[in-house]
C-alpha cells in the first residue's frame, strides 16, 4: 500500500469517526474475496456469457434455457460464498451507529448474512425465485436441485408460470422504492463509501455524485481507477477486505467506539 493509501485509510476513518449519516455503497468487487467473481475483471462472468436482456427472457424460450444455464453454473459459487471482512466490517460499522445504510447492487445477500440490517439492494437478489403469474417464491436450492435433475427451463409448481430469479436483469428498470431510499440516502449523507464498483452502470453510479452535490465527503476503495476518483476526498487503489481491516483498526486507535 502507498504512502497516499494508508492516508486516505486514515482520513477515511476520521471521516467515519466525525460522520453523522454515513453511507456505503457496493459493487460485486466486495465479494471477490469470498469466491464470487465480478463482471469486469478477466474471467468475470461478462467474459464468458453475454447477459440475457429481459424482453429476451420474457419471450424466447432458447433465451430463458440459457439463463438458467448461466444459473446452474454461477449459483453453487454463491450457496459456497461466505461474508469477508468487507462485508464484516460494514456490519461492525452499522452495530456501532456509525453507518446508516448499505446500497449494494450485489445480489448475493452476502451483507444481510454478514449481519448488516439495513441493506437497499438496487438489482435485487439472486437467493430468491419467483413466479411471474401467481408470484409464488422458491429458494434458490429449491430451484438450483430442479436444475441439477436436468430440467432445462423449471416452471411454476403451482400455476406453469415463467420462474425468474428475483434479480433485476438489463433492460428492466429498478424497483422504484429501492432506489427512491437509495437516492435519498445518498442525498442525505456526509459520508459516502464506494467499495468495489466500477462505477460504470448508471443510474446506480449516479449515487456518488449526488452524494457529493449534497455535501457528502467522498471515498472510493476500488482495485481499479473509476471514473469519479477525481470527485473523491481519498482514493485506496487495494483489496477491500485489508482496506477495511486497516480502517477498523485505525478507527480503534483514535478512540472511537466500535
Ligand atoms: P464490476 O464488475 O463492474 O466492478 C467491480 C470492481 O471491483 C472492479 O472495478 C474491480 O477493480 C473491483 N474489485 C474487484 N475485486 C476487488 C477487491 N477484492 N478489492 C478491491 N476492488 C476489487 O461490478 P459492479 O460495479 O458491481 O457492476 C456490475 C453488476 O454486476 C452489478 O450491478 C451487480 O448486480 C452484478 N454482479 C453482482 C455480483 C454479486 O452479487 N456478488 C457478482 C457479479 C456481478
Amino acid at each position: 500500500m502507498t504512502d497516499a493509501e494508508e492516508q486516505s485509510i486514515r482520513l477515511l476513518a476520521t471521516g467515519l469517526s466525525q460522520a453523522r449519516r454515513a453511507v456505503a455503497f457496493t459493487g460485486a468487487g466486495i465479494s471477490t474475496e469470498s469466491g464470487i467473481p465480478d463482471f469486469r475483471s478477466p474471467g468475470g462472468v461478462w467474459s464468458r456469457h453475454a447477459p440475457v436482456l429481459y424482453d429476451d427472457f420474457l419471450n424466447d424460450a432458447a433465451e430463458r434455457r440459457r439463463y438458467w444455464q448461466i444459473r446452474k453454473e454461477t449459483i453453487p459459487g454463491f450457496l459456497a460464498a461466505r461474508p469477508n471482512a468487507g462485508h464484516l466490517a460494514l456490519a461492525r460499522l452499522e452495530a456501532a451507529g456509525r453507518l446508516r445504510a448499505v446500497i449494494t447492487q450485489n445480489i448475493d445477500e452476502l451483507h444481510q448474512r454478514a449481519g448488516s440490517r439495513r441493506v437497499l439492494e438496487l438489482h435485487g437478489t439472486a437467493m430468491q425465485v419467483q413466479c411471474l403469474e401467481c408470484d409464488r417464491r422458491y429458494t434458490c436450492e429449491e430451484v438450483q436441485a430442479r436444475l441439477e435433475a436436468g430440467e432445462q427451463e423449471p416452471v411454476c409448481a403451482s400455476c406453469g408460470g415463467i420462474l425468474k430469479s428475483m434479480t433485476v436483469s438489463f433492460g428492466q428498470p429498478l424497483p422504484p422504492g429501492v432506489w427512491m431510499e437509495a437516492f435519498q440516502e445518498a442525498r442525505g449523507s456526509d459520508l459516502f463509501l464506494v467499495l468495489g464498483s466500477s462505477l460504470l452502470v448508471q443510474p446506480a453510479a449516479s449515487l456518488p455524485e449526488t452524494a457529493v452535490r449534497h455535501g457528502a465527503r467522498l471515498f472510493i476503495v476500488n482495485r481499479d481507477p473509476t471514473p469519479l476518483d477525481a470527485l473523491a476526498d481519498g482514493v485506496v487503489r487495494a483489496a477491500i477486505g485489508p482496506t477495511m481491516e486497516a480502517t477498523m483498526k485505525a478507527l480503534g486507535e483514535i478512540g472511537s467506539v466500535l
